[in-house]
């Protein structure tokens, strides 16, 4: 992939300059392939950012989506008037408000899962999560049928790690690849080849795959509550809220 995302090792980058490597034209319209992107494009249980580019004259040129593609990550513009070519410089910026929100709801289902599977030890096994802001939840395996859960201690032990402010980490570099103590792949994850290209981890709790956005630290989460505990096809969704 030719397009480094910008956002793996900076979630807070709302603004970068970025060069245009390639041009093309598909169903979805005209796309054009640059060398960094700072615009999550989506997938993972996380909506894709909202963002612009600057025509040479300045105007702003609303991003429709962007979508990985053979040379890079294709982002699709709103205007068929500018079509930048190939060494053209754009501004690239996002809208900071959405991203901080998805971040902060998706870092929140980090800590969901990793409060219940590792500190509470719950036999509940992550699986998976949604974190759009609508009803975002994490998906555990239920092995044991669990059922009238509590969710007092997990706001009490959620609340005590914001209040201390844990680190979230990200690893690229390869070395935790395998190390079955330091990370939690969930059932059915694919990793490619063996290995995760990121892995992403709270201070404290293991790390897991991820290729979302994410907050620095959980003093940024504020209050998360837990909103529901529901069985889900003998899986057990937990709902939770950021509050905004
Ligand atoms: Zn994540």
């Amino acid at each position: 992939m030719a397009t480094e995302l910008l956002y793996h090792r900076d979630s807070s980058l709302n603004e970068a300059e970025v060069l245009v490597l390639a041009t093309g034209m598909d169903e979805l319209g005209p796309f054009f392939i640059p060398d960094r992107t700072i615009f999550y494009f989506g997938g993972g249980g996380q909506p894709a950012d909202s963002g612009f580019v600057r025509d040479p004259e300045g105007n702003m040129v609303p991003i429709l989506k962007a979508i990985p593609a053979p040379g890079g990550i294709a982002h699709y513009l709103a205007s068929p008037h500018f079509a930048p070519g190939p060494g053209v410089a754009l501004r690239m910026s996002i809208d900071p408000a959405r991203r901080l929100l998805h971040s902060r709801i998706h870092t929140a289902g980090h800590l969901v899962g990793s409060m219940i599977f590792e500190q509470l030890r719950w036999k509940l096994v992550p699986l998976k999560g949604y974190h759009y802001p609508d009803s975002p939840y994490v998906e555990f395996s239920n092995p044991e049928q669990l059922h009238e859960l509590d969710s007092i201690p997990v706001e009490e032990g959620m609340r005590e790690w914001i209040r201390s402010d844990r680190a979230v980490f990200t690893s690229t570099d390869g070395s935790l690849d395998g190390d079955r103590e330091k990370t939690f792949v969930p059932e059915g994850f694919s990793l490619e080849g063996g290995r995760s290209l990121r892995w992403v981890g709270i201070d404290g709790f293991k790390y897991y795959p991820c290729a979302g956005t994410h907050v620095p630290t959980l003093g940024l989460l504020g209050k998360v509550s837990i909103k529901y505990f529901k069985g889900k096809k003998g899986n057990m969704r937990v709902a939770y809220q950021v509050e905004e």
